[in-house]
């Protein structure tokens, strides 16, 4: 019998998102704001300390909603990886403002803190670390840079719902942060994200910027008779039928971080013996981070062709994929950004990286499996044996 694929992604369901959709549906609550999008911002601001938490449609909005509120006009430089999605970039170059990417750490892939100070100008207003597989970077660092030339710092922690550093939750250290609900996140509702707020003098602004511009929320909470055009703004909230089915997400946030952190550490052990093989390298995390296992990613040696690598996998029925091409050498970030110097780490983990399959439920049979196959890839006949226990 032909075992089933081991696919790259399954979306987890609680089994109650349909339930509080139902809800929804009775109540005829189904634009933004409503009560499943309160419990869920009530819950992301206990989680992660954040002074408040607007729900928005994506990570991406939050981050444009982000980059409005942090004032980035044209003319504006804001630090970020190169190695990030495009909508660190794209929040950053819609309000006119350079993305200037700056190369990373080859050990947790995050932006490399040491280089930020040396690629300031007078124009730069704002720093980005993206927490890359939901590792957190090196905030104190960089929360420090920020401080000496007042800098704005907008995380995008769009993978690291649950992650924490040195005990502080990641979204929850900058002045702002962006956390995603993607069917690919760890907790998702298809499309979703939320703007977490930690400096307080933005609130009254954010609740206008999140309501097409306006003083809705002030007039609902009755403190004007009529809503008006206050300043700028756009459609940045969540519908109440995600909420609802979010809701149902984060009320079991933790037990979905303990499967997929069990995964991890599956293929954390089990990758040991071809790490010592020198063919690959696992995953770093510093011993100041705790993380939510968003990804496995592995490094491939120099020499290992990567797309004869994949195409292995594929062939054992495992979908593993390569991940950002890097935004300075992409045609919009030539003609938008500017790269501070070389970026050698960035080109260099780009060409070499691979994602393995991971989601809430993967077992031992799919990580034997996967690591089965990862070795006859390498070239490396039979698996060395998992120690036993004891
Ligand atoms: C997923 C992701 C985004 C975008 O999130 P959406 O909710 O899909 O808009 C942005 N940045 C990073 C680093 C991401 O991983």
């Amino acid at each position: 019998m032909t075992e089933p694929r081991v696919p790259f992604n399954r979306a987890y369901t609680t089994g109650f998102e349909i339930d509080y959709m139902s809800e929804a549906i009775r109540e005829t609550r189904l634009s933004g704001n409503g009560p499943f999008s309160e419990r869920c911002s009530r819950w992301l601001e206990q989680r992660t300390g954040a002074r408040r938490a607007f729900m928005t449609h994506s990570a991406t909005g939050a981050l444009e909603m982000a980059t409005l509120l942090a004032g980035i006009s044209p003319g504006d430089e804001v630090i970020m990886p190169s190695f990030t999605f495009t909508s660190t970039a794209n929040a950053v170059v819609l309000r006119g403002g350079t993305p200037v990417f700056v190369d990373i750490r080859p050990d947790t892939l995050n932006l490399d803190e040491q280089l930020v100070e040396d690629a300031l100008t007078a124009h730069t207003r704002a720093i980005m670390p993206v927490h890359y597989a939901g590792v957190p970077c090196a905030m104190d660092t960089i929360l420090g840079v920020a401080r000496d030339y007042d800098l704005v710092v907008i995380e995008d922690a769009a993978q690291a719902l649950g992650s924490t550093y040195r005990g502080r939750a990641a979204g929850g250290l900058g002045d702002l942060g962006a956390i995603s609900f993607h069917e690919t996140k760890n907790v998702m509702c298809g499309e979703g994200g939320a703007l977490l707020l930690n400096d307080g003098r933005l609130v009254e602004r954010a609740e206008i910027a999140h309501e097409k511009g306006t003083d809705r929320r002030r007039f609902f909470r009755g403190e004007v008779d009529k809503y008006t055009w206050i300043d700028v703004g756009s459609s940045f909230v969540l519908s109440e039928l995600n909420a609802a089915f979010l809701w149902a997400q984060l009320e079991h946030a933790d037990e979905i971080q303990q499967l997929r952190r069990r995964a991890w550490e599956l293929y954390h052990e089990a990758l040991a013996p071809l790490e010592e093989s020198e063919r690959l390298r696992r995953p770093v995390v510093p011993s100041d981070c705790e993380h939510n296992a968003h990804l496995y990613h592995v490094l491939l040696a120099g020499d290992v062709d990567r797309a004869a690598f994949l195409t292995t996998l594929a062939l054992h029925d495992v979908d593993a994929v390569f991940h950002y091409i890097p935004l300075h050498t992409s045609p919009a970030g030539v003609r938008f950004g500017r790269a501070a110097g070389s970026l050698p780490v960035t080109d260099t983990v780009a060409r070499r990286l691979v994602r393995l399959p991971l989601w809430a439920g993967l077992d031992e049979h799919h990580v034997d499996r996967v690591v089965d196959a990862l070795s006859t890839a390498l070239g490396l006949t039979g698996r060395p044996q998992r120690a036993p226990l004891l």
